[in-house]
């Protein structure tokens, strides 16, 4: 029998999500967070940039407050009404201690048990190149999640310390360890992916919701096997 994934840690109260761009949530994770918040846990998504650089035909100006409706529409579909970015420039994130400062003051104010972030890896699943900016912000995460419990690191920032993160979960990673059963939360991630609309119709000439349908039913069928034959939305955690 296959190595079967451990189910998610429930014994937390406050999730921070933390990622490059609006919709990188949705393409998979967002059926858990339905999940979570169902349950009564808070969860607050963090974007690094509004995702300004994602739409070919709309120049950035115009697509930010648009992107920006979107992922809050998108949010508000699993339960998720606090939505903050940090305006880093979509495309060209950089690594560096300005974005793991901006996460940390994020965990200080937010104080989290559990992060979640995006696939910080060079490929997905070695077969795909990442993007540069989920590189940089899914490092950043998980190198802020001890900044942000030491005093000494950005004392600038005037923010109490953090060390309650308990766990960083990657999604979208190759080398998962943790699922979610994706069933329950599945019809509002279809919903919460379907709130991108303009970058799934510039995406696809598919029908959205069948578009939005088929991803997300071969992302949760993926972990399946290894999840009791549930649907999942798989993780890679890193306990702190
Ligand atoms: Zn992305």
């Amino acid at each position: 029998m296959t190595e079967q994934l451990e189910p998610m840690p429930t014994d937390w109260q406050r999730a921070l999500a933390v990622v490059a761009h609006p919709d990188d949530l949705e393409y998979g994770c967002a059926a858990a967070v339905a999940g979570w918040t169902d349950a009564g846990r808070e969860v607050t998504y963090l974007l690094a940039s509004r995702g300004e650089a994602g739409i070919d035909t709309i120049a950035p100006q115009e697509c930010a407050p648009l992107r920006e409706r979107e992922q809050r529409a998108s949010a508000a579909a699993v339960g998720v009404s606090a939505v903050e970015f940090l305006d880093h420039r979509d495309g060209v994130i950089e690594y560096g201690t300005a974005l793991r400062r901006d996460i940390a003051a994020a965990m200080r104010r937010h104080r989290p048990e559990l992060v979640i972030t995006l696939n910080h890896r060079d490929t997905w699943g070695g077969v795909a190149w990442n993007t540069p900016d989920h590189r940089a912000v899914g490092r950043a995460v998980l190198d802020a999640a001890g900044d942000a419990g030491n005093r000494w690191i950005f004392p600038e920032l005037g923010l109490e310390p953090w060390d309650g993160v308990r766990w960083v979960a990657v999604a979208g990673t190759d080398r998962p360890t943790h699922a979610v059963d994706a069933t329950p939360g599945f019809e509002r991630a279809v919903h919460s992916l379907l709130a991108h609309r303009t970058y799934i119709e510039v995406l696809t000439d598919e029908d959205p919701e069948a578009y939005c349908r088929t991803f997300l039913t071969g992302a949760t069928g993926s972990a399946t096997e290894r999840f009791g034959g549930r649907p999942a939305v798989a993780f890679e955690v890193f306990p702190r």
